[in-house]
């Protein structure tokens, strides 16, 4: 469903952050990005969400050609697709709930509809006794489960996640390793970027590893070499 062809990404028509990366991803997969800083696993996520454009290749999404979708349609492509951002930006003035379900009236869903899909996916990440608390007042993890069921309320078929576990402890990374997985047994495809050695190497999944834009191993039960 998610399919790279000899994808090529220039910055400023010089830094080559990516060189020539083929992939397919079918729908379901758990994929582990990894590699070393710099080798250019934030361009590959930005080039599926279309939040940059590739110089050279093609990037199918779904039955959509990714750099072919005009500007005012791509609303069509990030439907599809939930983003666990580095670092999340909530809006500060509103709730917990009201930070999950605003997306939702973008798409037309309101009152007890958007009401019942809220609880449903707090429940999912365990966070419904928090529901009227501000961001301001949870701790980093939870503020990472909040942002998880914000990017899931829409039933998005990706869900798109960099270095989600980066500043957690080891408890709570493992809590939110775990919604991952099952949000991945519901049949949501999982892509996420990490440095997190300890869970690749635990956690087998498949490997996609990136050095110098490159695309050096792509090992579908893979462990993972620490740079540390
Ligand atoms: P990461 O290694 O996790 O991608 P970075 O700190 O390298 O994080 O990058 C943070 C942000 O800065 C990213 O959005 C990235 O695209 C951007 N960035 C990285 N390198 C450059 C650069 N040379 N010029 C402009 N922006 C950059
Ligand atoms: P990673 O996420 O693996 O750390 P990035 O995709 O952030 O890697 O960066 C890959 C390369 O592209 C790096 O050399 C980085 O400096 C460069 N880069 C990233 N974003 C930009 C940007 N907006 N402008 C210029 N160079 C960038």
């Amino acid at each position: 469903m998610i399919s790279l062809t000899n994808v090529n990404k220039k910055y400023d028509g010089r830094v080559k952050a990516l060189i020539d990366v083929s992939f397919n991803v079918q729908q379901g997969e758990f994929v582990y990005l990894v590699g070393p800083s710099g080798a250019g696993k934030s361009t590959l996520l930005k080039l599926l969400t279309r939040e940059e454009t590739l110089t050279s290749g093609t990037i199918r999404m779904g039955n959509m050609q990714v750099e072919k979708i005009a500007a005012n349609k791509l609303y069509l492509l990030r439907r599809q697709i939930g983003i666990v951002m580095q670092k999340d930006l909530f809006i500060p003035y509103y709730s917990v709930f009201e930070n999950i379900t605003y997306c939702l009236e973008a798409v037309g869903i309101t009152g007890l509809q958007k009401e019942k899909r809220g609880l449903e996916v707090l429940g999912l990440v365990g966070m419904t006794a928090h529901k009227n608390k501000m961001l301001q007042e949870l701790s980093i993890g939870q503020q990472k489960k909040i942002a998880i069921a914000r990017a899931t309320v829409n039933h998005p078929s990706v869900l798109i996640a960099d270095e989600p576990t980066a500043n957690l402890d080891t408890k709570s990374s493992a809590e939110i390793m775990k919604l991952f997985f099952r949000l991945n047994q519901k049949g949501t495809t999982i892509i996420m970027a990490t440095h997190d050695s300890t869970m690749v190497n635990s956690i087998r999944k498949r490997v996609l590893e990136l050095q110098g834009g490159r695309l050096i191993r792509d090992d579908h039960d893979g462990g993972y070499t620490s740079y540390a």
